[in-house]
């Protein structure tokens, strides 16, 4: 079995680094905001229509739509053939994974010392497990910190549209901290709905990791993307790697 880190390494060329907080940087999800606003559109919405939002978005990599990464996001989940969607999961859960295995000192020194489980969003557009929580079970030790503790609400969500009714918690999260995982971010409507609901619920939610946030193309850094970067750290230290 390859490693994660083999069967990501070729996509660091559809990655795009995530910026570190400054100007034009959203300090909620890191995508694109007007130099004169400290969030972007989506989060100063969102965030104001849920009680308890996760402040704390902690993206993989930009991306633009049509690109790469769009195409493996998308492929996982409308693949043609079940060998496209497996082979595309393979790809996208290796992602997440070597980002939790080499950042995860980053997210735990954020907030409260780390994580007791990962959990993912429900889909709001299909049936059945999110195709995220089946690719996380072809990574062991990702599969077992894994807990499925949401599923719809009556609420509709929609892009910039979040709720407090979104999801329901089904299982016992008081208490707990929750890392939350999911593929995309666009406004931020479904994760924040999640921390929302999670956190009413008595959970504390560490930070929320989707693996790509979309930005418009010509938004954010144009260097090189690095696996060994994240936005948590200090651009002073990256500029000095650089
Ligand atoms: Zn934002
Ligand atoms: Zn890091």
């Amino acid at each position: 079995m390859p490693s994660v880190h083999e069967v990501s390494e070729p996509l660091a060329g559809l990655c795009r680094p995530v910026p570190a907080p400054g100007p034009g940087v959203c300090v909620v999800c890191r995508g694109c905001a007007r130099p004169e606003f400290s969030t972007c559109y989506s989060c100063a919405r969102v965030t104001a229509q849920v009680r308890r939002p996760c402040h704390r978005v902690v993206p993989l990599s930009l991306y633009a739509i049509p690109g790469g990464l769009h195409a493996t996001l998308r492929g996982y989940k409308d693949g043609e053939s079940g060998a496209d969607r497996r082979r595309y999961a393979a790809l996208v859960v290796s992602l997440l994974a070597r980002f939790l295995f080499d950042h995860g000192d980053c997210l735990r020194s954020c907030r409260a010392g780390g994580w007791d489980f990962i959990t993912t969003v429900p889909s709001t557009n299909r049936d059945g497990p999110h195709p995220l929580a089946s690719a996380l079970r072809l990574v062991p030790w990702l599969a077992a910190q894994h807990q499925e503790t949401l599923v719809r609400g009556t609420a509709a969500m929609a892009h910039n549209v979040a709720s407090d009714d979104g999801f329901v918690v089904r299982s016992g999260v008081r208490g707990a901290r929750v890392l939350v995982v999911d593929d995309t971010f666009t406004t931020g409507a479904r994760v924040q709905s999640a921390a929302s609901a999670l956190q009413l619920a008595g959970a504390r939610v560490v930070a929320a990791v989707p693996i790509g946030r979309v930005v418009d193309p010509c938004c954010g850094e144009q260097a090189p993307f690095d696996f060994g970067r994240c936005c948590l750290e200090p651009r002073a230290r990256r500029q000095e790697v650089s």
